[in-house]
């Protein structure tokens, strides 16, 4: 190894364009990279040898667990055909010898200084430079530096009592001996189930004479069916790697794989049966994470895999009780890097291997022969801690990094890791991280993770270099930006509720804050490539003509959102406003039926009710819960002109379920047939029979309340208004949604929205063209906002969204209300449209907007 740290040590450059630190696939690849754009470049590494991770983590049984031809690097063609893996998990050696391997093909070892760990690094202004200095002292300037130092390189400190004490032999799974360890006859303790811990313990157990495995938390484990790659999977690579390799970049997590659509909660158990199966059989982790579309949403859903793998762990292992304690019960399944099983399971049967719950026998201490728990003491030859890593940052702020203005980075930090993109941070010019916390990192396969960082931030150096800047550096809001959405990302799964690495539960003292980007590798590369497209949005880039910025917020629509956006512009459906009116009811019907239904409520029924001018539909949602219940009278979306009682049948199941309350959806009759104001007429004919035949209804006696969708929640207002001219029926409240409340549409935006949500300006104008004559629109019955007087209305609930057309009008009404004096609250939903509240179980953001609205229902019927 020694012969690696002197080899080539010719003295080096003082002074460089960029300091890489780190030899791992991270580091090697930028070195690369950088070469072939012609930068100078240094690699500082602390180990002796290239491999970062694989150098280090030489554990029997350490193994990759993504399917090794997936996990390697894909930007040389060429380095495809000249390596083969030699099965579907290559072990800890074989990695190394590919990263050494890579090292030679490309004669990256002349530019890696070995045995040399950075020990600060600081950042001149005068000069544009970062000054580093390294653990022996040695002093290095450069324009760029790029921390390629892991996300899991730096081993958790142990917070053991008596760690130190022990005289037997002390091994941890991230410092393995190179020359390995013969267990033969020992009795071994291993400390840490996660997936170092189940890829040893295995292993261990073989050579031991006693093995005991001290659990805190038990993991999930999946079996690994190591062996050859799966046919299909090999079929598909081998068949055509550019393509294969293109599907791996655009995937969620960094291996192709076809997103499922089927939802545990509305599949059966058959289905959930022969999903999870398929799952078990094929052995990859890219497949747990998609066994359901709600797995990571929805714990119901996420709990019945759960249970079926703690059926698969029982029937394993024979002791019941043991069973019992590998059964993890306290974290949803993904929620924390699950683990591959070669016999871990089945190890706890071998009459020598035991297994001590943490939990219930906390360790007092560590002794000078063993290990003492509350209630018993256990004498040792050997301890290994497999006890894990501090993930994400931990490498980063070991090193102590002082930006501009002298803020370190730990102070930036304090508070949680804040980034922009993963790649940057605020207060540190021409400092990168590579898979660094705010970026898909862990929860992906790194190597697409890496591969896409190093070609950015070589891109990024290219482009500065050729347009004359010498710093770069992400804005306040670009930042703010990122980690509102990163925080609106993670929010709607169930990864924060875990106490995971991800969230940096695992280290005494770290600030809880969910460290990964969870939305997906193709949406953040979506993103990264957006920010270069446009100008480099959010970075302030400087050099000697000055300053360069064109500063915002990436990704603003919510990410369920833009995902069914995306998805959306993939099906290629006509614009409802280039079709008939009939053509696009037929539409919307298709459209409608391939939602989820939304949730089971106590009964639907439907009925006819007298309008106006004949017979309407209705539709009754009754609550499971005991009644009589408080009566919301719905009025459905669809401009006037699509939608029937029925249409909005998942919202009202949800918001009869979250109010407690009966809704009733009343039909109205639509425009072209019939012109304004035959909706209104009906609207108002609508209330008054429901409030005299409430209780005929199973509802409450008193006051209803009236609550609308878009042109529904401008029937609902404009009854409001005609119920409080008429003198009744009394109406305890208004909940408006995203109403349409006024015809003109000059407003703002309208402008900003025009395309692309879904309601578009053209698509709104189509409405009110079929709905009312120009001449007509400016009635208040048609543009409620322009009533004369709007006091002694009922109090008012308005939710208006940030990317709707309509959002100006329901904030214009909500002001108006209140300045005539009408209790009012409007809700901004941040990052939606106008149809994305009422997507429930497609849209988990809205959910909470939902359970807001729920909520105001029940305050009108407390008043
Ligand atoms: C046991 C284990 C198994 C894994 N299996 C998988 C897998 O199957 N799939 C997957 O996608 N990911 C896996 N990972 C994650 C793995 O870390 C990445 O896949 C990848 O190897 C990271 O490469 P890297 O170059 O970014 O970091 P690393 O490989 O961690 O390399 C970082 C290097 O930086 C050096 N360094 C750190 N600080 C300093 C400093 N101050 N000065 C100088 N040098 C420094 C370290 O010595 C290290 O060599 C695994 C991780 C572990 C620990």
């Amino acid at each position: 190894m020694t012969e690696h740290k002197t080899h080539g040590r010719t003295p080096r450059p003082g002074d460089v364009d960029v300091v890489v630190v780190g030899a791992g696939f991270s580091g090697l690849y930028m070195l690369h990279r950088l070469r072939q754009l012609g930068f100078s470049t240094r690699v500082l590494e602390a180990a002796d040898d290239v491999g970062g991770t694989w150098y280090w983590n030489r554990y029997p049984g350490a193994r990759c667990d993504i399917v090794t031809t997936d996990y390697t690097y894909s930007f040389d063609p060429e380095l495809e055909k000249a390596w083969t893996w030699s099965e579907k998990y290559a072990t800890q050696p074989e990695i190394l010898r590919y990263a050494q391997f890579i090292t030679e093909r490309y004669d990256l070892r002349r530019d890696i200084d070995f045995g040399t760990r950075v020990a600060a690094a600081r950042w001149d202004s005068s000069e544009e430079r970062w000054h580093l200095r390294t653990e022996s002292d040695e002093r290095i300037r450069c324009r760029h530096y790029v921390m390629a130092t892991g996300c899991l390189s730096q081993p958790k400190a142990l917070d053991i009592a008596g760690a130190g004490r022990f005289k037997g032999e002390v091994y941890f799974t991230s410092r393995w001996p190179h020359e390995g360890v013969d267990f033969t006859g020992k009795r071994v303790a291993v400390i840490g189930t996660g997936s170092s811990g189940v890829q040893s313990i295995p292993l261990i157990a073989r050579e031991a004479k006693h093995l005991t495995v001290f659990q805190r938390t038990a993991n999930f484990a999946i079996p690994a069916g190591n062996g050859p790659v799966r046919p299909e999977r090999r079929a598909a690579l081998d068949a055509d790697p550019a393509a294969y390799r293109k599907a791996a970049k655009l995937s969620r997590v960094g291996v192709p794989t076809t997103p499922t659509m089927v939802m545990a909660m509305y599949s059966t158990p058959d289905v959930h049966r022969e999903r999870f199966e398929a799952m078990w059989a094929s052995g990859e982790l890219a497949d747990l994470a998609n066994v359901f579309a709600d797995q990571v949403v929805s714990a119901e859903a996420n709990e019945i895999i759960c249970e079926m793998v703690r059926e698969k762990i029982r029937a394993v292992v024979k002791d019941p009780q043991t069973a019992e304690l590998l059964c993890p019960r306290d974290h949803a399944i993904g929620t924390k890097r699950a683990c591959l099983d070669t016999d871990y399971y089945a190890t706890f049967n071998l009459p020598h291997v035991r297994l001590v719950d943490l939990r219930s026998h906390p360790i007092r201490t560590i002794t000078e022969t063993g290990i003492e728990l509350a209630d018993e003491a256990i004498e040792f030859d050997a301890i290994v801690f497999a006890t894990g890593f501090d993930a994400l940052t931990g490498a980063i702020v070991a090193v102590d990094i002082t930006g501009r203005d002298g803020v370190t980075l730990k102070q930036a930090w304090a508070d949680g890791a804040r980034t922009y993109l993963g790649l940057t941070t605020v207060g540190f010019p021409n400092f990168f991280a590579i898979t660094g916390p705010g970026s898909p990192s862990v929860l992906s396969n790194m190597m697409v993770s890496i591969e896409q960082h190093v070609d950015w931030i070589g891109d990024c150096l290219a482009h500065l270099r050729a347009e004359g800047l010498t710093t770069i550096e992400p804005t306040e809001t670009a930042q703010a930006g990122w980690m509102t959405h990163m925080n609106d990302c993670s929010r709607i799964t169930l990864f924060p509720k875990a106490n995971s690495w991800y969230m940096g539960a695992n280290v005494p003292g770290k600030p809880r804050v969910f460290l990964p980007y969870v939305g997906g590798v193709d949406v953040y590369r979506k993103a990264c490539d957006e920010v270069v497209a446009r100008d480099y949005l959010g970075f302030r880039r400087t050099g000697p003509q000055g300053v360069r910025c064109s500063d915002g917020v990436i990704c603003r629509v919510q990410p369920d959102v833009a995902m069914v956006l995306d998805l959306m512009a993939t099906l290629g459906l006509p614009s409802l406003d280039t079709l008939p009116a009939e053509g696009a009811r037929m539409l919307m019907t298709q459209l409608s039926a391939a939602r989820p239904p939304g949730p089971a409520v106590g009964e639907i029924r439907d009925g006819m009710l007298p309008g106006a001018a004949g017979e309407l539909a209705y539709r009754l949602y009754r609550p499971a819960t005991p009644g009589p219940h408080p009566i919301v009278v719905y009025f459905h979306g669809g401009g006037w002109v699509l939608g029937a009682h029925d249409s909005d049948d998942p919202m009202c199941r949800d918001l009869c379920k979250r109010a407690d309350a009966l809704i009733v959806s009343v039909n109205y009759r639509h425009a072209p047939e019939a012109r304004f104001p035959a909706a209104a007429d009906d609207g108002l004919a609508a209330v008054r029979w429901i409030a005299a035949h409430g209780e005929e209804l199973g509802g409450r006696a008193g006051p209803l309340v009236v609550a609308g969708w878009s042109a529904g929640g401008n029937i609902a207002a404009v009854t409001c208004q005609r119920a409080r001219d008429a003198g009744g029926p009394a109406i305890a409240g208004q909940l408006l949604l995203t109403p349409v409340t006024d015809c003109d549409m000059t407003r703002p935006s309208y402008v900003e929205n025009a395309e692309g949500y879904v309601l578009t300006t053209s698509l709104m104008k189509w409405f009110w063209d079929y709905y009312a004559e120009p001449a007509a629109r400016t009635d208040p019955k048609a543009s409620p906002l322009r009533a004369k007087d709007l006091s002694k209305l009922p109090p008012a609930f308005v939710v208006t969204c940030e990317f709707d057309p309509l959002r100006d009008e329901g904030v214009a009404y909500a002001q108006a209300l209140t300045a005539a004096g009408v209790p009012t609250r409007q809700l901004a939903a941040r990052g939606h449209t106008h149809t994305s509240l009422t997507m429930v179980d497609v849209i988990f953001s809205g959910a909470e907007i939902r359970a807001e609205m729920a909520s105001a229902l029940r305050g009108f019927f407390a008043r």
